[in-house]
């Protein structure tokens, strides 16, 4: 992995190329079929997502608001902005062939990726991606493709993990001996936040809010506490010094086309 010294972006050699990003994706499984369906721990972190889109779209007056989830997988998230308030349209992007055999419900849900998608300018009012935006190639285009497809006034939603909380994951990891000790190995692109300023750069954008999160975590009540307890104290910290926010275990970020 190489960092850069300017944005702190940290990132795979050689970089996922546009082209190859396609082939990728339709061949991705690096996501667990046991993780999805029915009721997992990903549905709280989602239910946080939904009520910070709650928080920033209520001032808006759209009467049938249309949300695209980039990666909806089994669309669980439908699932959750559905249970939490009313009126959304949804659509999703999903090119893994893994998921097509789901049932959406009312979602329309494109087998394809996001660029094949060629929606028109100025159509949806929340564009979500939840846990994948580091496995996005070419993270620029993706950005601005996004901006496009936005109303302006409309919600970019995204989480990353913090680089800070990656690293002491991966050093605790090593002194008990856990499993998850490569600290940045999942993912070709791993956000620090001068990178994710980076990425918006030039589009037309207000930063609505950063919310630190505990993300997902497998099912261990004191594992579950105790991150609890860690992610409530860098939440405080963060409000005071905002480069504490690296070590959250998720940053959610809420972007508002202007
Ligand atoms: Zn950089």
């Amino acid at each position: 992995m190489n960092r850069c010294d300017s944005c702190g972006l940290v990132f795979a050699t050689p970089l996922w190329t546009s082209a190859e990003a396609d082939t990728v994706f339709a061949n991705y499984r690096g996501w667990p079929e046991g993780i999805s369906g029915g009721v997992s721990d990903r549905s709280a972190g989602m239910a946080q997502i939904a009520r910070q889109i709650h928080i920033h779209w209520r001032d808006q007056a759209t009467s049938t608001p249309g949300l695209l989830d980039i990666g909806c997988a089994d669309g669980e998230f439908f699932r959750v902005m559905a249970a939490t308030q009313d009126g959304f349209q949804f659509s999703g992007v999903e090119p893994d062939p893994k998921w097509q055999h789901h049932d959406y419900g009312n979602a329309r849900v494109y087998p394809v990726t996001l660029r094949q998608c060629q929606f028109p300018d100025a159509h949806f009012d929340v564009v979500t991606i939840l846990d994948a935006f580091c496995y996005f190639p070419d993270p620029k285009a993706h950005v601005e493709e996004i901006m496009r497809i936005l109303k302006p006034g409309g919600l970019f939603v995204f989480d990353i993990p913090g680089q800070h909380y990656l690293r002491l994951r991966g050093l605790v990891g090593s002194w008990f001996r856990l499993g998850r000790t490569q600290t940045f190995a999942a993912y070709p692109y791993y956000y620090a936040h001068p990178s994710v300023l980076a990425l918006l750069a030039g589009t037309p954008h207000q930063i609505k809010a950063i919310v630190v999160d505990r993300g997902t975590v497998q099912d261990h009540p004191w594992l579950k506490a105790g991150l609890q307890g860690y992610t409530g104290i860098i939440k405080r910290g963060a409000d005071q010094f905002a480069s504490l926010r690296e070590f959250a275990p998720k940053l959610i970020y809420l972007i508002r086309k202007v």
